[in-house]
């Protein structure tokens, strides 16, 4: 299922490194970089913002990367009936291939590591209800997610939303802030 692209960005993936307790910050920092040498980090995670905050507990990240995350942990517990493409449920071996699933997978990586060094009981159950579950909704879309033209062993390139540049102005002007565009509150208010 592997391409060599695939196989060339995991031997070329930098190692973790802070793996040791004498330096707390690398987790956080390590974790920051996304996917490592990989196309999210080049997708519009955050790099660098977290570098700065000390870690909360210093454990090394389980998993190298939401690459090996998927594969290794998120991919052999997750059952689901697949019934798509273009219906139901469907999902694709090559889902690294699908921009949108792999900056969304390396957010729940990153999450899962943070839950994992979480002293909080309930962080992982939490990342579950709240992450896990919300983001394979979309992402095994079978209908209209960003897979619903692949399914398990068939991967088809798929299509972004198309765009035409707003007009010069269009935002710096505050047109998108103009109040009769802004849904009320519910006592009335905008906001
Ligand atoms: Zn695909």
């Amino acid at each position: 299922m592997r391409d060599d692209n695939y196989n060339d960005d995991r031997a070329s993936h930098e190692p973790y490194p802070g793996s040791t307790e004498s330096e707390p910050e690398s987790l956080v920092a390590y974790l920051a970089k996304g996917f490592s040498n990989g196309r999210a980090r080049n997708l519009g995670v955050p790099e660098g913002t977290e570098t700065d905050k000390p870690a909360p507990r210093s454990i090394p990240p389980r998993f190298r990367h939401a690459g090996e995350w998927v594969e290794q942990w998120l991919a052999p517990i997750v059952v689901r009936r697949l019934t798509g493409p273009g219906q139901g449920r469907t999902w694709c071996a090559q889902w690294w291939k699908h921009d949108e699933v792999a900056v969304r997978m390396d957010a729940l990586w990153s999450g899962w590591e943070a839950a994992r060094a979480s002293k909080d009981r309930l962080a992982m159950s939490a990342l579950w209800v709240h992450h896990i579950d919300a983001h394979l909704r979309v992402i095994l879309d079978g209908e209209s997610g960003p897979l619903h033209m692949c399914g398990p062993d068939e991967h088809n390139e798929p299509g972004s939303l198309p765009v035409e540049p707003a007009p010069q102005g269009w935002f710096e002007h505050g047109r998108h802030r103009d109040t009769r565009l802004i849904p009320a509150g519910p006592n009335g208010s905008r906001g």
